[in-house]
């Protein structure tokens, strides 16, 4: 039987099938994604083949079927572990917000290296549009120029009062998107205004609980009324980033990677070599100092995901 992969603990992954039925399946044998060793072999949005066993309720995957696409997580605790939080992506959407609680320009830009990194369209919605005065409003046309100018869409929104959703309904019809954002930014929020009953989605999670220890949910995926699946990663806030080579960071900034190969030195990493047309870039302000400083971070490698 072939089937979608629509929500996964650590060791039960719930399957719907073509005819939309669902089941709870475990893994058989070994799957391995080609580079990265992880703790899921198997993620939301995969299609996979799995067999029923004996009671017609549960069953084996048998098979994985080629990814067009994946995202990582790298925990960043001691045992540095990674998860794949979802396959088959069209794009990505990271909610932010300006303010209660503030999400950092740096988690940003490491959101949407990890997203190009992937060739995950990225996009940012910025949310709590409600709370912001005039001053406010300038704040978040300047945040929102920042990354429109680089070919990041951006949206705003209100979700507890419903501003400009329809925008987002517009852009999740019929696409598998990704949610994420940090904790209290109002993506619960947002999610429950757009698919009205998503909270009663997890109808099926309370039986997992006797199904082993581990059934903190990594991700799910909600079909949308409208066409189009979201993956929510309740319990994922950050994407963490991925081992990059240092050489190749500046492939994932759009406004550096204009600058391939044209400074003065073929191996420029664009830190302090004379003739960077990336330092140039940065000191006319044709690249903007926020995205630049954390190019500077991500290179170092600092932990700043505050
Ligand atoms: P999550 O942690 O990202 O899922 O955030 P929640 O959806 O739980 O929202 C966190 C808090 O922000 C809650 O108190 C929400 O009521 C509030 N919130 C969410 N969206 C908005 C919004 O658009 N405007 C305002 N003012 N508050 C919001
Ligand atoms: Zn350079």
């Amino acid at each position: 039987m072939r089937g979608l992969v629509i929500k996964s603990t650590g060791s039960w992954y719930q399957i719907q099938d073509e005819q939309g039925k669902q089941y709870d399946c475990r893994i058989k044998g070994k799957f391995r994604t080609k580079g990265i060793k992880t703790t899921n072999p198997v993620a939301v949005g995969d299609w996979v083949n799995f067999e029923l066993e004996a009671d017609q309720n549960t069953g084996v995957i048998t098979e994985l079927e080629p990814r067009k696409n994946y995202i990582i997580r790298k925990s960043v605790n001691l045992s540095k572990q990674t998860q794949i939080i979802g396959a088959n992506l069209d794009q990505a959407i990271l909610v932010v917000t300006l303010a209660s609680p503030p999400t950092s320009l740096g988690f940003i830009d490491r959101f949407l290296v990890t997203a190009e990194a992937y060739d995950i369209p990225a996009i940012l919605v910025f949310n709590k549009l409600d709370l912001f005065s005039d001053e406010g409003l300038e704040i978040l046309a300047d945040y929102k120029a920042i990354y429109q100018n680089i070919g990041y869409p951006c949206y705003e929104v209100s979700a507890a009062q419903g501003t400009n959703l329809n925008q987002i309904i517009a852009l999740l019809k019929d696409k598998v998107t990704l949610v994420s954002g940090h904790s209290g930014v109002g993506k619960s929020t947002l999610i429950n205004n757009i698919v009205p009953n998503a909270a009663l989605r997890t109808g099926h999670i309370s039986d997992w609980s006797d199904k082993g220890k581990h059934t903190t949910t990594f991700a799910e995926m909600i079909e949308l009324p409208f066409g189009g699946k979201l993956i929510d990663t309740p319990g994922i806030r950050e994407l963490g980033i991925v081992d990059i080579e240092k050489q190749e960071l500046s492939h994932f900034f759009p406004e550096m990677r204009a600058f391939l190969n044209k400074c003065r030195f073929n191996n420029c990493v664009h830190i302090n070599e004379p003739g960077c047309l990336v330092l140039d870039a940065v000191a006319h302000g044709d690249i903007e100092s926020s995205r630049y400083e954390s190019y500077i971070s991500m290179y170092n490698n600092d932990d700043n995901r505050s």
